[in-house]
């Protein structure tokens, strides 16, 4: 008798050994490897196997908002699952259709800004690769979506967000006045408890920049968007995120047109619901949270109370 619970004991402790094995193969913060697209199956599998809850997908957490994937035949809604974060890149416009991470103080640091811009060499054979200088003389900022400053706890975590695939054409304006405001505020939430999950992107034809208005780049290799939009989920810090999520949640949605002029608001005026990003792009947004939460955090302009 003493023997089987014995056995029984052992048998446990190897079960939650293995799950905290494979919990660290997932958590991308305990090893330095990104999270490749091979690596994504495998979570799934992982995902479905295990009777309870061990597996989090950090940065896709909340949903995939265009159900991107990895078959090269994809190419226009291709996803890119890094350590860092998650993108649906579009070949034909030459930029991600959105990028999705997660925020909170951990990944805070004091990594250097490298400006390390690079081509993405994920993507396969025969995709269109931005390169560093696409950009070049085109009026055009190389606009990060996910921020450097958001990553900044270790070099490697800097430089990925330096890749082209994190880029998108913004105006000078929008990428050096409203929009970093915008990433400023969430730098700022973090430091007061709060955990951000972050989805940004693109849509539309044409924008202006230093040079006026312009519709591509590269010869014609890169779409210039005109208009760029962030969504934001506030909660605070604490386990279980996406069980969190109720109808009290925090959302902040905006649309920004890609222009010069956008520096005559603030960022708060550009302020706008989730179901109307989602009218614009077609996306379903925190399309993991009940749909009965997202009905009801999708429809409001939040009025930032969180504003301290
Ligand atoms: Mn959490
Ligand atoms: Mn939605």
């Amino acid at each position: 008798m003493k023997l089987i619970k014995i056995l029984f004991t052992l048998s446990c402790l190897f079960l939650f050994l293995t799950a905290l094995n494979v919990n660290s193969i997932i958590d991308a913060r305990s090893n330095s490897t990104p999270i490749t697209n091979s690596n994504y199956t495998t979570d799934f599998f992982w995902e479905k196997l295990l009777p309870f809850q061990i597996y989090q997908d950090e940065h896709l957490l909340l949903g995939n908002p265009s159900s991107a994937n990895n078959y090269k035949t994809n190419a226009n809604n291709y996803l890119i699952i890094k350590h860092q974060y998650a993108l649906s890149y579009n070949n034909d416009k030459g930029y991600p259709n959105w990028v999705s991470w997660h925020l909170d103080l951990s990944w805070k640091g004091n990594a250097k800004r490298c400006n390390c811009f690079s081509a993405e060499e994920t993507l396969p054979n025969g995709f269109f690769k931005a390169s560093s200088n696409s950009y070049a003389k085109s009026g055009f900022d190389r606009g990060h979506l996910c921020p450097s400053e958001d990553r900044d706890a270790t070099a490697e975590d800097n430089a990925a967000t330096f890749t082209m695939s994190n880029m998108i054409p913004q105006s000078p304006n929008l990428n050096r006045i409203t929009w970093v405001a915008l990433e400023k505020y969430c730098q700022d939430l973090i430091t007061q408890d709060y955990e951000l999950y972050i989805i940004a992107g693109a849509y539309g034809i044409g924008g202006e920049g230093s040079k006026g208005y312009t519709e591509h780049l590269n010869q014609g290799k890169i779409t210039v968007p005109a208009r760029c939009w962030k969504i934001i989920v506030l909660l605070k810090n604490g386990p279980n995120d996406l069980q969190r999520i109720n109808s009290n949640t925090k959302v902040i949605a905006v649309d920004m047109p890609n222009n010069n002029s956008v520096k005559l608001f603030p960022w708060e005026h550009y302020r706008t619901t989730i179901d109307d990003i989602e009218q614009k792009t077609h996306y379903d947004f925190l399309s993991n949270v009940p749909a009965s939460i997202q009905q009801y955090i999708e429809k409001n302009i939040d009025d930032l109370p969180s504003k301290h």
